[in-house]
């Protein structure tokens, strides 16, 4: 496939905050619907990989291609790579003086100039595929994690977004809520719907992932299809990794 083929391109991408070299030679190509999960120790550049994407970081070397457009650092150029990418972060970020439903239109309603009613509209259908269109008028701290979580995952689906971003969804999370948000995240993978995912939900990456990536010490180790990634690894890092974690 031709670069500007890929939903996500990557290529040589190097990172430094100060002396500190925190990317180094990123290349990850992903494709229309491909969904990808990445893993690694804390500390590893999974976060500030995915924040690259959608230019919530900056990298000194390298190129980002996001659906055809060549991220550079230009107003217009990341307004229109936003629209098309969602992410959702381990600490929910809702707007705390705003109820669930005001949350879900902003972005419709002062980004994307769509008519309030119509805004409303979709955001009910994104709360009722959610499974919480009954807090629609609650406050975001009168919701359990979970549901708030869930709520930010509806607040993306809103831009009808062409990628989705997840930074360690539910990390934060009390374990009994985890399973509520992954299974509407499989829902999404079901759709088709370009996916990246940071976690050490292994039983997710086993279900949803076509991919997994390791990335350790600022470097992509080691990927492959979920099977051959935890049944065989091939680093002494990687298998240090899931010593770990499984
Ligand atoms: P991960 O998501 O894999 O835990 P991060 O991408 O958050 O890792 O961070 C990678 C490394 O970069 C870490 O060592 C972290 O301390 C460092 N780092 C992250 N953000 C900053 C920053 N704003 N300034 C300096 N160092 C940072
Ligand atoms: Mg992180």
């Amino acid at each position: 496939m031709a670069e500007q083929d890929y939903m996500i391109s990557m290529k040589g991408v190097n990172k430094w905050y100060g002396d500190f070299h925190v990317l180094k030679d990123i290349n990850l190509n992903i494709k229309k619907g491909e969904k990808v999960v990445i893993c690694g120790p804390s500390g590893s550049g999974k976060s500030t990989t995915i924040r690259c994407l959608n230019h919530l970081e900056k990298f000194q070397e390298g190129t980002v291609s996001i659906n055809g457009t060549d991220l550079i650092d230009d107003v217009k150029v990341v307004r229109h790579i936003r629209s098309q990418v969602g992410m959702v972060f381990q600490h929910f970020n809702l707007f705390p003086h705003l109820t669930v439903l005001e949350n879900l239109l902003l972005a419709p309603i002062w980004v994307h100039k769509k008519p309030r009613h119509e805004a409303i509209k979709t955001a009910m259908e994104y709360l009722e595929r959610v499974k919480i269109a009954d807090q629609a008028h609650k406050f975001p701290n009168q919701l359990s994690g979970g549901q708030q979580q869930r709520v930010a995952i509806a607040r993306c689906l809103c831009i009808n977004p062409e990628i989705m971003l997840f930074d360690e969804p539910t990390s934060a999370l009390d374990p009994e809520m985890v399973s509520e948000v992954l299974d509407v995240m499989v829902e999404l993978a079901d759709e088709g719907i370009t996916m990246i995912c940071v976690t050490h939900e292994m039983g997710f990456a086993k279900k949803v992932a076509d991919r997994v990536i390791f990335m350790d010490a600022g470097q992509i180790i080691e990927e492959n299809e979920p099977h051959e990634f935890f049944d065989n690894p091939q680093s002494d890092r990687l298998k240090m990794f899931l010593d770990q974690i499984l």
